[in-house]
């Protein structure tokens, strides 16, 4: 088998996606099914890497364009977005707050450090509606880096080195006061002292607005290709060197991971942030945005997609693609760079889904921000106003998604209330030997909310360990193991404690009479982690 039939068979599988699609929920939940929520500290990267994570984080309405009139960026709810970028980082680092998630990615920050932001303005042109680079994902990403973080706007490095950056069609557009690098500039010149070297093509050079700043953003857009299948993040790229992209389009499979291995790319890297809220699958660079028909929640993506890998970002990202021209009968374009870049370079894990999303190299998680709340805080009198706390440990609800850390050995106490809207409750709770990952909250049936762990509703691993039900239904809301009064109680009382390095996730369904649900709410989940 020639190595180009064997990449066309590797990814046979995803052309039956049409088929997989009308299986629908039951494939979603059974995606769901094989994820390992292995238990993660948030900073355990070196974790994340060996599988690589790549989130979409998703929501309808995020942008509202009929595809005619005006210009699409206009036709963005940039708060939609920004929520959206504050779920996708939460779910990439596993942190419970947008500060925690921030932290994590940009670890290594210290003030004074610069980040550049690789945008692609490759149709740079007049006013129109050729997909380029757009405000709200810019917009978005400040929010995190500036507004969250604290870092000094004028030190976020907006830039394409090969292209003016339009005037209208981002600097009008964006809310934030950054420094923008666009052709010309001094910052936009090559530093001779930053060469990267290819093997088919002479030296080329990093340009200064990346060579003097610390950290790197990639923000690639949704777009295919007539060179290579998609440019997305790797030739994204093709906008930093210098002297310029021209030379770069022969051999263009090696020069862009050539490229992407630089130190100056490859190790100050810190997020890809594949703006996929429009996208274009046939005709690109070119064009404006088109909708699809495979793409899940069509027929515009609406997406974000976040990864630390490079390359797993970018497999996944094509794959919707090569869905779509696979469904229009498009002739598809190499992606034999992709493959460079796993095999020759090691810059990250390349696959091709088996089925809609379904990945066994890469851990793929699909995210949806409109229904996304966080899962810890429960959905408790919420048909009447405010949610507050009903389940605590040694009187607390934790703190950053309801962790409460007890020393080892000492008393541990936990207590349930009853919602405002009654007296007294029944419910079920339920006992997890593990941690919520923050992003992984499951939907429970008759719109009764969101828990941080699957339910025996749910049937998914992991399961409860502990099962305290007085509402019965056994074989729905599970068979009790432990004695269960009816709430206001004292759950459990154990008062000689627990040795350190327990950790136990406690969440339940209550009767509530101000719920969503008629009858019942998802209660608060409370972390016990003895230290
Ligand atoms: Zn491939």
């Amino acid at each position: 088998m020639s190595k180009r039939d064997e990449r066309s068979s590797e990814r046979k599988s995803c052309l039956n996606r049409r088929d997989f699609l009308k299986t629908g929920a039951a494939a979603a939940a059974g995606a769901a099914v094989v994820q390992p929520f292995a238990v993660r500290s948030a900073t355990a990267d070196t974790t994340v890497r060996a599988r690589p994570k790549v989130v979409r984080v998703h929501d309808d309405r995020a942008t509202y364009w009929d595809y005619s009139s005006n210009y699409y960026f206009d036709h963005v709810n940039q708060g939609v977005v920004d929520d959206m970028l504050d779920v996708g980082v939460k779910c990439l680092t596993n942190t419970f707050t947008v500060a925690d998630a921030w932290n994590v990615i940009m670890a290594s920050y210290v003030p004074g450090d610069k980040v550049a932001v690789k945008i692609n303005m490759n149709n740079y042109a007049g006013m129109s509606n050729e997909m380029d680079a757009i405000a709200p994902s810019i917009n978005a990403l400040c929010h995190g880096l500036v507004d969250v973080m604290g870092i000094p706007v004028a030190d976020i490095r907006v830039y394409d080195c090969s292209r003016p950056i339009h005037q209208q069609r981002v600097k009008d557009r964006v809310n934030y006061a950054v420094t923008y690098v666009e052709s010309g500039d001094a910052l936009a010149q090559a530093d001779y002292d930053a060469p990267v070297t290819f093997r088919n093509i002479s030296t080329q050079y990093i340009p200064l607005v990346v060579s003097q700043s610390q950290h790197l953003i990639n923000l690639p857009l949704f777009k295919d290709h007539f060179y290579v299948l998609a440019t997305m993040c790797f030739k994204n790229h093709l906008g930093t060197s210098k002297p310029g992209p021209s030379s770069l389009h022969s051999s263009i499979h090696t020069n862009l991971s050539d490229f992407y291995v630089n130190p100056h790319i490859r190790d100050k890297t810190r997020l890809v942030l594949g703006d996929a809220l429009f996208g274009l699958w046939n005709g690109g660079p070119y064009g404006d945005p088109v909708q699809w028909d495979t793409f899940p929640n069509g027929p515009t993506p609406n997406s974000l997609f976040l990864s630390f890998d490079p390359v797993a970002h970018e497999s996944v990202m094509v794959d919707y693609l090569l869905a779509e021209q696979a469904h229009h009968g498009v002739g598809e374009t190499s992606h034999d760079y992709l493959h460079e870049a796993m095999d020759y370079h090691n810059l990250g894990v390349h696959e091709h889904c088996n089925g809609l999303g379904n990945y066994t190299n890469i851990w793929y998680i699909e995210r949806d921000a409109h229904y996304g709340e966080d899962c810890w805080r429960g959905n408790v009198n919420k048909g009447a106003g405010l949610v507050p706390n009903v389940l605590f440990v040694n009187g607390s609800a934790g703190v950053n998604g309801g962790v409460v850390e007890v020393p080892a050995g000492q008393p541990i106490v936990i207590t349930l209330n009853a919602p405002p809207s009654r007296s007294m409750s029944k419910y079920a709770l339920y006992a997890w030997n593990r941690q919520p990952e923050a992003c992984c909250h499951k939907t429970q049936p008759w719109d009764l909310g969101h828990t941080c762990l699957p339910t025996p509703m749910n049937g998914a691993s992991p399961q409860p360990v502990l099962i305290w039900n007085n509402l019965g239904y056994q074989s729905v809301l599970g068979v009790p193991n432990r004695f269960a009064p009816q709430a206001p109680c004292t759950i459990a009382n154990v008062a000689g404690g627990l040795p350190a390095g327990r950790l136990y996730t406690l969440q339940g369904i209550i009767q509530d009479d101000a719920a969503i649900h008629p009858q019942a709410a998802v209660t608060n989940a409370v972390v016990i982690k003895t230290v």
